[in-house]
């Protein structure tokens, strides 16, 4: 079997890149994918919250592969990238001309000791999973006070935002309840502060504090004991190492991240123990593998692995793809941007956009977005979700 054009991963990257080559009349398309269902992601943080439902946040995979493109439903297990070949489970062998590498990332339970068991606790939740995002809003729901961690690694995660927000959230749902005066709110963070680009760290570090949320930063889980509810974490940074614990009546975790298992096997990752795959920040090129571009959650492009960064990677990695299947040089550049939607209470969100130069980078004319706003809460809630499954993935925006 072979096609000009390979996809691996029908995610958000994968289904955006894919629509957009047929919009620019590529007809040779395979994309390959085991999922049953697409989710919008970015709809688990509300889901958390007790805003939507989890089936808000899905749609059946078919609806959403475009017309045109040869969707096999199967998942890769194997790339060949000197032969230019991938392996699926199902046993096919699929040639290109070029491979476009996106299958999004893998939680890595298994490197937090005791942290999958945790989860499977009454008190212990997490936004990063699907089948986990409800129960993060029934222990919220039934929470009557105590100790409420949350914490998230040091090490790259998709929307790296997305675990303060959910302590936002249920700091809110607690202050309305009479519950937050009752509960110590701790924030463990293996960053050395609330955010990356000051003018939006500002605003939040007076979110954390309104709130009387305690923040830890440069200090990272290291180990979960399920049934004492004890959390370990040790300090990272000069003169780190020291362990400290603190005990839980509910814990939110994200866990530390990864490339996918077949990805990591493959020429195709890079070096360390992440796997994540290496490409020009600019072209999305692969650097040893000219025929293969990668973008969305797996590659190394450093900015935040987020759905808003693969609105801008798609159209760069379309236009590099038909330059080299046509053999002229890719020239299109992605410039770092992504967005971080801070929901930092129901009703209200500061939406922190950004590049490469980790300086604001406004999208929205005529709108302060460097404070909580109620408008911006309701693109979160209703404009995002129709602009993804409308626009974004049809290769339109
Ligand atoms: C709680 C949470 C909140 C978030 N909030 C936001 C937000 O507010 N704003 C924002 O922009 N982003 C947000 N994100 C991040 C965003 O959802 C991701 O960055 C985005 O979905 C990544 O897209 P992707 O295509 O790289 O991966 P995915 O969308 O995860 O898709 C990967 C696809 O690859 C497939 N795949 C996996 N293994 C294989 C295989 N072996 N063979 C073939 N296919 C395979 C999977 O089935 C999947 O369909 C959030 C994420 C989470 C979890």
């Amino acid at each position: 079997m072979h096609h000009r054009v390979v996809i691996v991963g029908a995610g958000s990257a994968g289904i955006s890149v894919a629509a957009r080559l047929r919009r620019a009349g590529e007809e040779d398309i395979a994309l390959i994918d085991p999922a049953r269902l697409h989710y919008y992601q970015p709809l688990w943080t509300l889901v958390g919250a007790g805003v939507e439902p989890l089936a808000a946040s899905r749609r059946p995979q078919s609806r959403v592969v475009p017309a045109g493109v040869r969707w096999l439903q199967d998942a890769v297990v194997d790339i060949d990238a000197a032969a230019r070949v991938v392996q699926t489970a199902g046993g096919a062998r699929i040639s290109y001309d070029v491979l476009v590498c996106c299958p999004g990332l893998e939680l890595a339970w298994d490197l937090v000791p005791g942290l999958a068991e945790a989860m499977t606790t009454p008190f212990a939740s997490s936004n990063y999973s699907p089948e986990l995002a409800p129960k993060t809003w029934e222990l919220v729901r039934r929470f009557r006070g105590g100790a409420a961690l949350f914490c998230a690694p040091s090490t790259p995660i998709k929307c790296p935002g997305a675990p303060q927000k959910a302590a936002y959230l249920a700091s809110d749902h607690w202050r309305r309840r009479g519950v937050l005066a009752k509960s110590t709110v701790t924030y463990a963070t293996g960053a050395g502060g609330i955010f990356g680009v000051p003018e939006f760290a500002r605003v939040l570090e007076q979110v954390v504090k309104d709130y009387g949320i305690v923040p830890r930063y440069s200090t990272e889980l290291v180990e979960v004991d399920p049934d004492g509810r004890r959390a370990t974490f040790e300090t990272l940074g000069a003169g780190g190492g020291g362990r400290e614990v603190l005990a839980y009546d509910l814990l939110h975790a994200a866990p530390p991240q990864r490339a996918p298992a077949f990805v990591r096997a493959s020429p195709l990752a890079g070096p360390g123990p992440f796997g994540w795959v290496p490409v020009d920040r600019y072209s999305l090129r692969h650097v040893d593998y000219p025929e293969v571009f990668a973008l969305g959650d797996v590659c190394d492009a450093p900015t935040s692995k987020t759905g808003a960064a693969i609105r801008r990677q798609a159209p760069v990695v379309v236009e590099n793809v038909l330059a080299v299947l046509t053999s002229r040089e890719p020239t299109s550049r992605y410039d770092g941007y992504a967005a971080c939607p801070f929901t930092t209470g129901v009703g209200r969100m500061v939406l922190a956009e950004f590049d490469y130069s980790l300086s604001p980078h406004p999208t929205l004319p005529f709108i302060d977005t460097q404070r909580e706003r109620y408008d911006m809460w309701l693109l979160k809630r209703y404009g995002l979700p129709r602009f993804y499954w409308q626009v974004m993935l049809r290769g339109l925006g």
